[in-house]
């Protein structure tokens, strides 16, 4: 598909990356559940392993199915290259593996996903990795939080949950002042509704399983290259610009050029680190792929109308959605998203947590799960499930207030939506 006419991203989102199968003809992509491929011969199989020719070896490294998914996202994100993974919590270590080291660092949002949070505020810490949390809205803090061992950038574009936008353009002029890459998580937003490439962003992540799946079947996570970073102009990313010993010396940076992140990804990251998407998973997210525009129009469509009509209820104290005029990033709407600031949000209740509780176990039509970016409607109180180990200080710092409730607004008929919370509401 690179060749030819510039498609739209109605048409890029059914035929990126896919192709009728060369083999039998098959309209749709085939799941090629194959473990291994066989070699023409030797020479072949000896070519493969140096990296000297591209193709199929075993499916811990690449499978066609996964292949057509990872091109698929690249192109929709505006990136040059892109590896699919097992989860949205893969991607993020796959992202990072290539750039960290013993001692290195990131500085990242301090609004981000909780499990983010805890990968970044404990996990990461066993590879003697860190991360400074700051305001991403305080630029001077992100500039004074960069230190010699800083190898990344990290925030969401939409940031779930709290309603809040990242200024990737002004981040993104920071990050390269400090020659760093910014990686962006953009997992609430899709390439439907923002394009962190085209605001700066050296590498983008996903979690397929939310809205590129679209209908909680199946997780996943995907890392999207820009293949704009100078990987070897600082010295800072030795596992990109200089002698890979597992490969013969081969440098990634100076033989793949702006795939170097892509090639690495799978020849090191998949090869060694295994956390390989299955062909199964592949195929439901290229089935959810098919429709992403119409799902994120008619998402942010509902929650517009969602939020609006909740904003005027009596029992809600607060409604945090950029989608609204209320929200103080509503005015970065415009520029980051244009088309919409997506479907999650959080509101708070005036009565505080037995009043969530009562409201979570009250809804009919909404699903109480730890998930979101379903075709379905879903609610969850994340001071009594998601947050419940936080103090009160840390949840209220993470938009998770006792007596907030997050919902993730699905594609059905809004007003069956409010009517739920109303009579829900009612009970509380
Ligand atoms: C769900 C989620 C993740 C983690 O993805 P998994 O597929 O659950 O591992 C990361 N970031 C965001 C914004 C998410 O919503």
């Amino acid at each position: 598909m690179s060749e030819g006419p510039t498609y739209g991203f109605d048409t890029l989102q059914v035929h990126a990356g896919a192709r009728p199968d060369p083999a039998t003809g098959a309209r749709q992509t085939p799941i090629y559940q194959t473990t291994a491929y066989v070699f023409r011969d030797a020479d072949h199989a000896a070519a493969l392993f140096n990296l000297q020719e591209v193709g199929y070896i075993y499916s811990r490294l690449t499978n066609p199915t996964v292949a057509v998914l990872a091109e698929r996202i690249a192109t929709l994100e505006g990136g040059v290259g892109g590896v699919c993974c097992s989860s949205g919590h893969a991607a993020q270590i796959m992202a990072l593996f290539p750039l960290m080291g013993p001692g290195r660092n990131i500085v990242a949002s301090t609004r981000l996903y909780g499990g983010t949070v805890t990968q970044f505020s404990q996990t990461i810490r066993r590879f003697g990795w860190s991360a400074k949390f700051v305001d991403f809205d305080d630029l001077d803090a992100v500039k004074a939080a960069i230190d010699d061992d800083t190898r990344a950038i990290f925030c969401e574009a939409i940031a779930n949950p709290g309603g809040y936008i990242t200024d990737l353009d002004a981040i993104a002029g920071v990050a390269d002042a400090a020659g760093l890459p910014l990686i962006v998580d953009n997992t609430s937003a899709t390439p439907y509704l923002c394009r962190p490439i085209d605001h700066g962003a050296t590498l983008v992540v996903h979690s397929t399983t939310k809205y590129l799946t679209g209908n909680g079947t199946v997780t996943g996570g995907a890392i999207v290259d820009s293949g704009r970073f100078d990987w070897s102009a600082s010295g800072k990313f030795p596992s990109l610009a200089e002698p890979e010993p597992a490969y013969h010396g081969l440098k990634f940076h100076e033989t793949f050029g702006p795939l170097a992140f892509t090639f690495h990804g799978i020849a090191v990251g998949l090869r060694d680190l295994g956390m390989t998407m299955n062909p199964q998973a592949a195929h439901y997210t290229l089935m959810g792929i098919e429709t992403l525009s119409l799902r994120m129009e008619r998402h942010t469509e509902n929650a517009v109308k969602v939020a609006s009509w909740l904003e005027t209820h009596p029992k809600v104290a607060a409604v945090t959605y950029a989608g609204l005029p209320s929200s103080p990033w509503h005015d970065r709407v415009a520029r980051i998203c244009p088309k919409g600031a997506g479907g999650l949000f959080t509101f708070a209740l005036k009565d505080g947590y037995e009043a969530c509780v009562k409201l979570v176990d009250s809804v009919n039509l909404f699903s109480h799960v730890a998930n979101l970016g379903d075709t379905r409607s879903l609610i969850i109180h994340s001071a009594s499930t998601t947050h419940r180990q936080l103090s009160e200080a840390q949840q209220v710092a993470a938009g998770a207030a006792p007596n907030v409730v997050r919902l993730s607004i699905g594609i059905e008929d809004a007003d069956d939506l409010i009517a739920d919370l109303d009579q829900a509401l009612a009970k509380v």
